[in-house]
């Protein structure tokens, strides 16, 4: 049998499981070029309908490409990869908790190979191997959206640390001034800056210490009364001119440098990656500029 140039991918999210065909032959970095058959399902809460999900999008896979050889999983929470058990962070995905050996399961029950991975790790790879960080060994992938995630590729080969924890760079402490409490419990981390909910916090401050013609200017553009002023409101009020809505966009930029500039220092890669949903509000110019250390004669 000639070995198929085809791998299936499976994305496990809180709401959907997505699955796709993917070319691990081809060279574009174009993903309707790489990636086809795109399936979708809802997640189920309960295991049982979590693993019977799984084999159906990797049945309806088989099905466009009987001889594919390997099966990617990338999953929220911390993955311990010898195994394929999904720890930590399950809360939006009750029925991957109690599956100790997915790996195990889908191999024994489809008789290809399966690797699980943390999805920050896994895009971090993407981007290394078929992406932005292409031709490169050394990379760090930072995913700004509701919360702020980082994967690590160094060497050309993941960092998962020594308990697959690694890359947890979202919660990399900015100060010790407790004026922001994480998602994960603790002050201050840059995810409580850097994310979408970070910049509506930053907003929220920059509003309440506004005098009120600059705060009635804002809510005038944002249509909304000043608590209820997300991400969204920011940038349509910043795209409108609004000197204020600039002042807190110019703030998260400077949050979302502190972190990479943590990254830089640590590791040195020879590209951060910028992706995730905020990433198409970043000026890229700006942040490079206040990210790189000052240099002087
Ligand atoms: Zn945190």
């Amino acid at each position: 049998m000639i070995a198929s140039p085809y791998s299936i991918g499976i994305d496990i999210g809180g709401t959907k499981m997505s699955s796709a065909l993917v070319d691990t032959k081809s060279q574009s970095d174009d993903p309707k070029q790489l990636m086809s058959n795109f399936q979708e399902l809802p997640t189920p809460k309960d295991s049982e309908g979590f693993i019977q999900t799984l084999l159906t999008l990797i049945e309806r896979q088989r099905e466009a490409s009987p001889n594919v050889t390997a099966i990617g999983i990338s999953t929220a929470g911390t993955v311990d990869t010898r195994i394929g058990k999904v720890m930590g962070a399950t809360g939006n995905l009750p029925g991957i908790r109690g599956v100790e050996n997915l790996k195990e399961r889908l191999e024994a029950a489809t008789g290809l190979y399966v690797h699980a991975e943390n999805d920050a790790n896994a895009a971090a790879y993407g981007e290394c191997r078929a992406g932005a960080g292409r031709g490169m060994d050394d990379i760090v992938m930072v995913t700004l959206g509701t919360g702020v995630g980082t994967g690590i590729v160094m060497n050309g080969k993941m960092i998962r640390g020594g308990h697959f924890a690694a890359g947890e760079g979202g919660h990399i402490p900015l100060s010790n001034s407790q004026e922001r409490k994480c998602t994960c419990g603790r002050w201050d981390c840059w995810e409580a800056f850097a994310s979408g909910t970070g910049l509506a916090a930053t907003a929220q401050k920059y509003l309440a210490s506004a005098s009120s013609e600059d705060r009635e200017l804002f809510l005038a553009i944002s249509g909304k009364s000043a608590s209820d002023v997300h991400t969204h409101q920011v940038i349509e009020a910043y795209k409108a001119g609004n000197p204020l809505a600039k002042t807190m966009l110019d703030a998260w930029h400077q949050h979302v440098a502190l972190g990479l500039r943590a990254v830089l220092n640590l590791l040195d890669p020879e590209a951060i990656v910028i992706g995730g949903g905020m990433a198409q509000f970043v000026d890229f110019p700006k942040l490079h500029d206040i990210t790189r250390p000052q240099i002087h004669d």
